[in-house]
């Protein structure tokens, strides 16, 4: 019986919702602990195709209970709309709480998102538009709305009444903008409240309980290690705090209950939006993998940069996360590659580094410095067994394993549920 935190080791998209789907057969409880509905997580299941921006990706066992953590903040809008497909296939919501500490994404967050990444220019983030950034910012300046004031009105049009106040200034001051109508936003977002009263709840408690009862946890991260505010790519990164170590303050759990984190790494690399990436490819390489891996945004429809698995990168994220195991992902999309390259250092100003600097224009100056395996040029997605993946395909895994420096538990071939590996046991 353990809690399992399962973080995305690279910059997102690497999988998780497909190895949190899976690894929900075995657990009680899911919490998903930062972001916010620009994170998607695609699971495709015998339920359908689902795109799950914040319910967990463990809705689909009807014996997890799901969990919003104080750490997400949430739109309503996003979620509601979510609840209602996830019912049109016949998945019910009865167990999925939300904490009442979580922030809550408003009307003023989203038109703010784009107006401060248009007035940054050629310096833009390539944020989603959606408004995360924003309602972190208003966490943080202690002016957020919390999902338990959607529950009380007088307290919800009280803090309106000051934030509303303030957003226009910003807006109509600043930017030229039109204000928004906090009286029509007051209305909207009490109605939202009502409708998810029933799920609203001390979440950090029930986990507490959990634990206590040695039930299997499992810590669902949003985006990954390298969009981390402290340590991923700085200024290209998320409002909050996707590592292992987030974890703990977004579900609302002591870092002493947490027994292990998973790691979830894809086979090669893939970035959405701006910013430095050593092993980029770009041309017919970069599209021929995109293709394969039908690499774009789950929530913006965005084509993802793709390029070779750096062992840098992931080091550096093995460390910091201080993962005990790995999940591969997506080891089908190479199964055409004649020769599948890893970068193992890099070329920095003629000198060799095997770190990640902090400056950015040293980041961008990085030349990464290849090793070269064969391909294995046959198809994977049936295989079930290490044993039964072509030799070029184990050697490539495990040297993924001994770059990374820790057991790679899961090797996934495929998008749907069954198409996995299983090496070890992730609940210990
Ligand atoms: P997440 O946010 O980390 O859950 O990742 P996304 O859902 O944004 O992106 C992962 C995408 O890869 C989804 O479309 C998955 O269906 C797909 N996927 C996951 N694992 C595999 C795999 O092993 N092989 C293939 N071909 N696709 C996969």
């Amino acid at each position: 019986m353990s809690v399992v935190a399962v973080v995305g080791a690279q910059w997102g998209d690497e999988g998780k919702g497909r190895i949190i789907d899976l690894l929900a057969a075995k657990a009680r409880l899911v919490v998903r602990y930062q972001g916010g509905s620009n994170a998607g997580h695609t699971v495709i299941n015998p339920f359908g195709t689902f795109r799950l921006h914040l319910v967990p990706a463990g809705i689909f066992n009807p014996d997890v209970v799901c969990i919003v953590g104080n750490g997400v903040v949430v739109d309503p809008t996003v979620l509601l709309a979510e609840i209602d497909e996830l019912a049109a296939h016949g998945v019910g919501v009865a167990n999925l709480f939300l904490s009442d500490r979580a922030h809550v994404v408003m009307p003023y967050h989203a038109i703010l998102d784009r107006l401060e990444e248009e007035a940054r220019g050629d310096q833009r983030i390539g944020t989603t538009g959606r408004g995360i950034g924003p309602a972190y910012v208003d966490k943080v300046l202690r002016v957020g709305i919390r999902m338990v004031d959607l529950l009380d009105p007088a307290t919800l049009r009280a803090k309106l009444k000051t934030v509303v106040a303030l957003k226009n200034q910003l807006l109509t001051r600043i930017y030229g903008a039109p204000p928004v109508d906090g009286d029509a936003i007051f209305e909207e977002y009490r109605a939202y409240g009502a409708r998810l009263a029933r799920h609203v709840a001390d979440t950090g408690a029930m986990l507490q309980r959990g634990v206590a009862r040695g039930e299997n946890v499992i810590l669902e991260g949003g985006q990954g290690t390298l969009l981390d505010l402290d340590h991923g790519t700085y200024p290209y990164v998320t409002a909050s705090s996707p590592t292992a170590g987030g974890s703990c303050a977004g579900a609302g759990i002591g870092p002493t209950r947490l027994d292990r984190a998973l790691g979830v790494f894809k086979a090669y690399v893939t970035r959405v939006g701006a910013g430095p990436f050593p092993t980029e490819l770009t041309g017919t390489a970069g599209e021929a993998l995109r293709e394969r891996g039908s690499e774009y945004g789950a929530t913006t429809g965005r084509p993802r940069r793709c390029g070779w698995f750096d062992a840098v990168l992931a080091r550096y994220s093995a460390q910091l996360n201080g993962f005990d195991a790995v999940a591969i992902t997506k080891l089908d999309v190479l199964d055409e590659e004649p020769a599948i390259r890893i970068c193992t250092g890099y070329r920095l100003d003629g000198r060799v580094v095997d770190t990640v600097p902090a400056s950015l224009a040293e980041f961008s100056r990085c030349e990464p410095i290849y090793e070269e395996m064969p391909g294995w040029r046959r198809p994977t997605g049936h295989v079930r067994a290490i044993a039964d993946l072509p030799v070029e395909a184990q050697r490539y895994v495990a040297r993924l394993g001994e770059l990374i420096g820790c057991p790679v538990e899961l090797v996934s071939v495929g998008c749907s549920r069954e198409q996995i590996i299983v090496l070890g046991e992730v609940f210990g």
